[in-house]
């Protein structure tokens, strides 16, 4: 593990294959990044297993009030990868 990082791991549900990673970058700037794998029921009924891997991200002001909570800050992170996800039980 790279000098700085915490890692989180999450229980039992939508993140448990998920690990967060933040760092502080220069002593102020906040970033993370989710890695893993995440679960997808599609509509036709599957389930599917998406490979995530998040590129470092700044906490921007947009994280202002999710800061202190792994959770919501992973599930972000998750939705921003998934962004553009399509089913492919639909095509
Ligand atoms: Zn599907």
């Amino acid at each position: 593990m790279t000098r700085g990082v915490t890692e989180t791991k999450f229980g039992a549900g939508s993140l448990e294959s998920i690990t967060l990673r933040r760092r502080v970058v220069k002593g102020v700037v906040p970033e993370a990044r989710v890695e893993g794998y995440f679960r997808i029921y599609c509509g036709a009924g599957n389930e599917h297993h998406q490979r995530i891997r998040g590129p470092w991200t700044r906490m921007d002001e947009s994280f202002k009030d999710i800061l202190a909570d792994d959770d919501e800050v992973a599930k972000e992170l998750v939705e921003a990868e998934l962004d553009g996800w399509t089913d492919p039980c639909a095509s």
